[in-house]
């Protein structure tokens, strides 16, 4: 067998799909413990809307990223994507001037639409108007999971990882009776437990949301104000979220709760009731770009993670690259490989 693959969240999803596009065989262990991707809202937009700029390849990641779900979505005869507008509520009138300018930028233009649009929206809150950006949408990533992983299911274990069980062999590694060339990592923030790789400075960044309840919104559009607003039908929506540095722990507070009611509130003046209050840690880095590549003494044991805040742009094309560099010896961008932080690992 080719890969073992530790880990079953977009990163861990992302290379198995990327295994099976160039023929090649897998087994994937996952705790099922919780993982990012299972609350993330899903949501894909290139672009960064509190600076009216693009995100880091933000093109390029959209380009290839929306195909690839789309395949899968053929293959798996299952609907994962949900394209959508997103309209972006400007804070103040000044704001209309800094999104013209951006909408005439080249690569944002794709996005951006330049009417700035004074209508008012039923149940938002939208004093200075709001500017749409196109191409943009969810992809349900809770769900891709789940029936991704019941495809594969004679090829996934639910499992904790048991990092001392690695054995290197001449010809690849064992790992409690699985005997496989590689094993790429692919946990999100539960990588700080892992002893081969947990020197990298994967700092994580902890997001609280709720899912609401409210059926006057009648909103097909994603909503982005001081947070986004995004429908996942039958009246809920996910509203989001906190970025929290110093609580590293997977419990949701009252004070998260409070802030994110007040950012509804800021946003919509329709009834809504909390369904769900949910958290996670993001696999950000230092630097914010993805980490990626092979351990500096085994060289069949290697790294998938540093999704950030947009794994679900990122995760198709970072998948693609390792994959190359393991297999084709393509080098990795060098703005993503971990050899990077050499210096402090
Ligand atoms: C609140 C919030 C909102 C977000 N919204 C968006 C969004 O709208 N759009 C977007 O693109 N991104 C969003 N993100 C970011 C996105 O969720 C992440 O970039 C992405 O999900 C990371 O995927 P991953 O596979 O690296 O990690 P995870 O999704 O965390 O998956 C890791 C998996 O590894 C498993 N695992 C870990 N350790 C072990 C082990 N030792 N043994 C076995 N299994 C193990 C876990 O069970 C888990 O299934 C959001 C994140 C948060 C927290």
């Amino acid at each position: 067998m080719d890969t073992l693959i530790v880990g079953f969240g977009l990163a861990g999803l992302a290379y198995t799909e990327t295994l099976v596009l160039s023929n090649k065989t897998f087994h994937v262990i996952d705790a099922e413990s919780s993982g990012s991707s299972a609350i993330a809202a899903g949501i894909y937009n290139p672009t960064v809307l509190k600076r009216f700029n693009m995100t880091w390849k933000g093109q390029e990641l959209h380009a290839f990223a929306l195909p690839f779900y789309q395949t899968i979505e053929k293959k798996l005869q299952h609907k994962i994507n949900f394209p959508a507008p997103i309209f972006k509520l400007f804070g103040q009138a000044a704001d209309h001037n800094q999104w013209a300018v951006a909408a005439d930028r080249a690569g944002l233009s794709l996005f951006l639409d330049a009417t700035i649009h004074s209508s008012s929206i039923a149940g938002v809150k939208s004093p200075y108007g709001f500017g749409k950006l196109n191409a943009c949408g969810r992809i349900d990533t809770r769900t891709l999971i789940e029936v991704y992983r019941n495809s594969i299911a004679n090829h996934y274990q639910q499992a904790s990882f048991d990092y001392s069980a690695v054995e290197q062999l001449e010809d690849g590694l064992l790992y409690k009776g699985i005997h496989a060339q590689d094993i790429v990592f692919c946990e999100g923030y539960a990588m700080v437990n892992n002893p081969f790789f947990n020197g990298l400075p994967l700092v994580g960044s902890k997001g609280q949301i709720l899912i609401i309840h409210a059926p006057e919104l009648q909103s097909e559009a994603i909503l982005k104000g001081p947070i986004f607003i995004a429908p996942l039908g039958d009246d809920l929506y996910w509203a989001g979220a906190s970025f929290e540095q110093k609580d590293k722990t997977l419990a949701t507070s009252p004070k998260g709760k409070a802030w994110l009611v007040a950012k509804i509130e800021q946003l919509i003046d329709v009834p809504y009731t909390i369904e769900e209050h949910l958290c996670h840690i993001r696999p950000t880095v230092l630097d914010r770009r993805p980490l990626l590549g092979t351990h500096k003494k085994y060289k069949n044991i290697h790294l998938l993670n540093g999704m950030g805040s947009r794994g679900v742009l990122t995760a198709p094309l970072a998948a693609k690259w390792l994959c190359d560099s393991i297999h084709e010896g393509i080098d990795l961008p060098r703005e993503v490989d971990i050899s990077r932080f050499e210096k402090i690992t």
